[in-house]
């Protein structure tokens, strides 16, 4: 895993296809006491520092309900980071693992999960605790904690189905 864009000893980087990024859209923006990623956490902390989301436009209606659940999913772009890497040395000591076998912030498609607890709605900011990225990271989604979640819809089939 690079903790900036460097490649450690038996690191290997691949040519990946020109990304398009899935049509995928930004919907509003984290901030972070962290300005460096040699400073941020690793992983979030449920009693880290709290952060703010702000919603954007047009998508701040979709907040109404949010405020019912302690826990929220928080997707985001981990927008520094390298694309190209698949085997990474997280230790930086020669020794290295496949990029799917770890949470490094490098991937093909640099997508970060947290679970955050939720300290207060102001508006359209949310202030939540358990976040470990850098101040302006663009916000991909935010959905209910799904341990916390109880679909709403009527059951269908599969919903059940089970397999020995
Ligand atoms: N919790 C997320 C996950 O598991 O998917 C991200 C974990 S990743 C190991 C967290 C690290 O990513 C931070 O310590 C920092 O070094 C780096 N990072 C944070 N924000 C970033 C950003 N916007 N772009 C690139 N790297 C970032």
């Amino acid at each position: 895993m690079v903790r900036e864009s460097e490649i450690r000893q038996n690191e290997v980087a691949v040519t990946p296809p020109e990304p398009t990024d899935a049509g995928l859209v930004f919907i509003g923006l984290i901030r972070t006491p962290w300005t460096s990623r040699l400073m941020a956490p690793r992983q979030g902390r449920s009693d880290g520092p709290v952060c703010r989301i702000e919603i954007f436009e047009p998508w701040q209606a979709a907040l109404d309900g949010i405020e019912r659940f302690e826990r929220l999913e928080v997707l985001y772009w981990l927008h520094l980071s390298r694309r190209d890497l698949v085997r990474q040395s997280p230790a930086d000591n020669g020794t290295t693992y496949g990029t799917f076998a770890l949470r490094s912030p490098v991937r093909p498609n640099p997508i970060g999960t947290s679970i955050a607890t939720l300290v207060a709605l102001e508006g359209s900011t949310l202030l939540v605790r358990g976040l470990d990225c850098l101040d302006g990271t663009p916000l991909l989604d935010l959905k209910p904690d799904r341990t916390l979640f109880k679909p709403i819809a009527p059951e269908q089939p599969g919903d059940r189905e089970t397999q020995a």
